[in-house]
């Protein structure tokens, strides 16, 4: 079995970590972060996070991690692509310019998809998504017995993209926006967010259809500016799949057998 947490979802930050309760490896931690973004992490324990993984270097996913990695006692691997890794945001966060030695694995692409890297009690490959940022990733992550997709902010979803969503048990994915809000206003923010690339839930009515495989859907990374619970209750198809995921409701935690 799979625990999901999502500690927290949105434009103000982003935070998921997974959990196995079937380790291979007893001396390695069971849970992996994807993303460590947010003003302060909430208290938590996150003693047993052996590895970080980052999807892209904008502050709403990476702000969190420098307190988070030299708050430990020890140092977990963060994953990152070397794009990514030499943003300034993210030589800052992971304490390079002050002389820190972080433990990085780069991801090695072979086209689109990374080869897969091993990290304790986990198998983490990466697929490239759509956003501005210079080599934005998606995730697939699994313990060999259950697998999660979580993915990066993005402006579509690829079709080798939608291939890998279908191979796993659970999905975590973007309902930034509801198309019709955002051609609705007159808010400036609109242009910001047609720049910033980002699912809406019109896009993700096209995805889900291709996905006959994962049994949990959770709808992350909501803009509560230029969308909500009730928008999406009415733009996208009804599914049991379907989890809300609303910042004001984390921590969610969600299971995967
Ligand atoms: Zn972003
Ligand atoms: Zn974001």
């Amino acid at each position: 079995m799979l625990g999901i947490n999502i500690v927290r979802t949105g434009n103000d930050g982003n935070c998921y970590i997974i959990t196995t309760d079937k380790p291979h490896f007893e001396n390695h931690p069971n849970s992996i972060m994807v993303d460590c973004g947010g003003d302060k992490l909430p208290k938590n324990d996150y003693s047993d996070i052996g590895c970080i993984c980052i999807t892209h270097s904008h502050k709403d996913h990476v702000s969190a991690l420098g307190k988070l990695l030299y708050g430990l006692a020890y140092k977990p691997i963060v994953i990152v692509s070397e794009g990514e890794y030499n943003a300034p945001i993210t030589q800052r966060v992971l304490g390079i310019r002050s002389g820190k030695q972080p433990n990085v694995l780069f991801l090695e692409f072979e086209d689109d998809i990374s080869k897969p890297i091993l990290v304790g009690n986990f198998v983490v490959t990466a697929c490239k998504a759509h956003h501005d940022s210079e080599c934005p990733v998606h995730y697939f992550i699994t313990d060999g017995a259950n697998s999660v997709f979580v993915g990066c902010d993005t402006a579509y979803v690829d079709e080798s993209t939608i291939h890998i969503m279908n191979q796993a048990d659970a999905v975590l994915i973007e309902a930034n926006h509801s198309k019709i809000l955002v051609d609705e206003s007159s808010d400036l923010s609109k242009a910001h967010m047609n720049e910033y690339g980002h699912l809406s839930n019109q896009q993700l009515n096209d995805v889900l259809p291709h996905l006959t495989h994962p049994k949990i859907i959770c709808l992350t990374h909501i803009n509560e500016m230029f969308n909500s619970y009730q928008n999406i209750k009415q733009e996208v198809g009804d599914d049991r799949r379907i989890r809300i995921c609303l910042n004001e409701n984390c921590p969610i935690t969600t299971k995967i057998e």
